[in-house]
């Protein structure tokens, strides 16, 4: 079960971040995000996946922050962070909010991205829910195809991209 886990999260990791990699940016008109001040000590680890079986998504952020009654996810970024936090990122931290509130009942107001120089908070608004909730859907539709186009023109994206050995579109 833990594999199975272990390789959703990968699934799901993989297919936000490759879906939204050659999309414009705020294409969706995503949150840009607001720097905030955390402190780390009320951080907890996170030990098991988060799963919603109607939409079939599960994924684990690095830690939950339980703060005057409400549930923070956070996702540790290795990274300096950049102007603004990227798209793909603010996917997966709004699928993390969806998850915590599907499984643990608790609406996150936001999330947090942790980079090594800064963090931002991200509110997790409805439009966001609304963007995310179409992404999953317009992603559930691609894997039926059975060819999905290239979305760019980023070699330097395709030399970096774990699905390189298979992909018969690679730059
Ligand atoms: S190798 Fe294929 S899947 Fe990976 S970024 Fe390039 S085109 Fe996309």
């Amino acid at each position: 079960m833990f594999l199975f886990y272990t390789a959703l999260v990968l699934l799901l990791v993989a297919l936000v971040l490759f879906w939204v990699s050659g999309r414009t940016r705020r294409a969706a008109g995503l949150p840009g995000g607001r720097i905030i001040y955390t402190d780390t000590r009320a951080w907890g680890k996170v030990e098991k996946p988060l799963y919603d079986p109607t939409l079939g998504l599960t994924g684990k952020p690095d830690y939950l922050v339980e703060q005057n009654g409400q549930i923070i996810p956070v996702e540790i970024k290795s990274g300096r962070a950049p102007q603004a936090p990227y798209d793909s990122h603010i996917y997966q931290l709004a699928a993390y909010c969806l998850l915590v509130e599907r499984t643990l009942g608790r609406r996150p107001p936001y999330g947090i991205l942790h980079y090594t120089d800064r963090d931002f908070a991200i509110d997790y608004t409805r439009e966001l829910e609304d963007a995310l909730l179409h992404l999953l859907a317009e992603i559930r539709r691609d894997e039926r195809r059975a060819e999905v186009p290239r979305s760019h023109e980023n070699a330097a994206r395709c030399a970096k991209c774990g699905f390189r050995q298979t992909c018969d579109q690679r730059l």
